[in-house]
């Protein structure tokens, strides 16, 4: 009987042929004897993760991968990151994603991320807790020079422009409503006087005078971009029946999905979406909460990054450091089922996630396995599960786990 599952997420992993691989993938081309002894006992299939002839985002697509549809439940990238700083989001409240930046007296952007500031928990502590016209905005620091900006109170939309412009040497934007609700136009309004308060704020702030006194930049605004709305939405584990989720990540995207749906945040030293990220022990951290939860998810992000620079031959060597360390995977009990995909393609020839399936796989004790020899993206499309999409992984988990509702009689 299957009691728990892991759901290991390699992001961007699925690719495309590479010449200087003899057309194969970086996946198809890696060394990956421990992938491979997986897949063998598996049931194994291709997925698209928002369905075909849509390009995922990571956050859109890990949504559906946990069963929460985005038309419903995505507003905008904001109150994922929220959550992941550890701020509990209320319904109705208007979450961002800020960058501390450098601007100078005339609002010009200098800088987006302060000259990619370590450590900005002095700057957000100086803002969080301003009241704007009954409006509460919370914000906490993420990593280096990123932060979660909560607002909080009546009347709020997130149908607003954003006031980053992406684009250095710009004026910051004045926020304008996007829509003529009134809302809108409140929530635009009180954003404006915020960003104006904040500027004064931080520009006069003692750290500040001292990081322009050593010639550092000044992290003197706050850059908000992503609004979203928090929505009403289930908890994990009481929508799928689990006792108890977590997540192992080391993004803040990642860490926010899981704080977003409710799961215990696992923190494992070293693990930090780099390159050099602690692999092992977040394999050694997912076994071992195994023992306590019956649903785990494990993220692992630099497949994703290495393609986005073009770097097939870093995506192909780090796909085979993970493979080193998935053996840990084998000491979970046969109580346990074990999935592993991706949350989408990132294809190194265009540097960019595209719409291209990802490889599946579900493993666990009695399951039909394909008898399968290489985990690899053509290899998987030969399985017995076909071409799925992300909304069928949870009810395929269930159906191992013999916990699916009966239809009929
Ligand atoms: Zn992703």
């Amino acid at each position: 009987m299957i009691k728990k599952a892991v759901v290991f997420i390699m992001d961007g992993l699925g690719d495309r042929p590479i010449k200087e691989f003899d057309n194969k993938t970086p996946l198809e081309y890696a060394h990956t004897p421990n992938f491979d002894k997986l897949v063998k006992e598996s049931q194994c299939g291709l997925m698209y993760t928002l369905g075909r002839g849509k390009r995922p985002g990571s956050d859109t697509a890990h949504l559906s991968i946990f069963g929460y549809p985005i038309d419903k439940y995505y507003t905008g990238r904001g109150p994922i990151e929220a959550a992941g700083v550890g701020i509990e989001l209320q319904e109705g409240d208007v979450a961002f994603r800020g960058n501390f930046g450098t601007v100078d007296e005339n609002l010009h952007v200098i800088d987006r991320r302060a000259g990619r500031i370590k450590d900005v928990t002095i700057f957000a502590s100086a803002l969080d807790g301003m009241e704007i016209d009954g409006i509460k905005f919370i914000i906490k620091p993420g990593s280096a020079y990123r932060a979660g900006v909560v607002m909080r109170g009546k009347g709020l939309s997130s149908n607003i422009t954003s006031a980053d412009s992406h684009v250095e040497g710009d004026v910051v934007h004045e926020i304008v409503p996007l829509d003529n609700s009134q809302e809108a136009i409140f929530t635009a309004s009180v954003l404006n006087k915020f960003m104006k308060k904040s500027y004064e704020i931080l520009d006069n702030l003692e750290e500040n005078k001292t990081r322009e006194k050593n010639g550092e930049l000044k992290a003197n605004f706050l850059l908000l971009r992503g609004a979203g709305v928090y929505p009403n939405l289930p908890k994990f584990t009481d929508k799928w029946g689990f006792n108890k989720a977590c997540c192992i990540a080391g993004g803040g995207l990642y860490k926010g999905v899981g704080a977003f749906l409710g799961m215990d945040l696992i923190n494992v030293p070293g693990a930090n979406a780099q390159v050099d990220t602690n692999i092992e022990g977040k394999f050694i951290a997912a076994v071992e909460a195994l023992k306590t939860y019956d649903f785990v998810f494990l993220h692992i992000k630099p497949t994703d990054s290495l393609a986005e620079d073009g770097n097939y031959n870093g995506k192909k060597d780090f796909i085979e450091k993970i493979d080193k360390y998935v053996s840990i995977l084998n000491e979970v009990d046969d109580e346990t089922l074990i999935v592993i995909t991706a949350d989408h393609s990132t294809a190194c020839e265009l540097k960019a996630h595209s719409a291209d399936p990802v490889p599946i796989l579900f493993h666990a004790k009695g399951i039909r396995n394909d008898n399968l020899s290489k985990f690899g993206e053509r290899e998987c499309a030969k399985g017995s599960l076909g071409i799925i999409e992300g909304k069928d992984v949870m009810p395929n988990i269930l159906n191992i786990m013999g916990k699916l509702p009966l239809i009929g009689a």
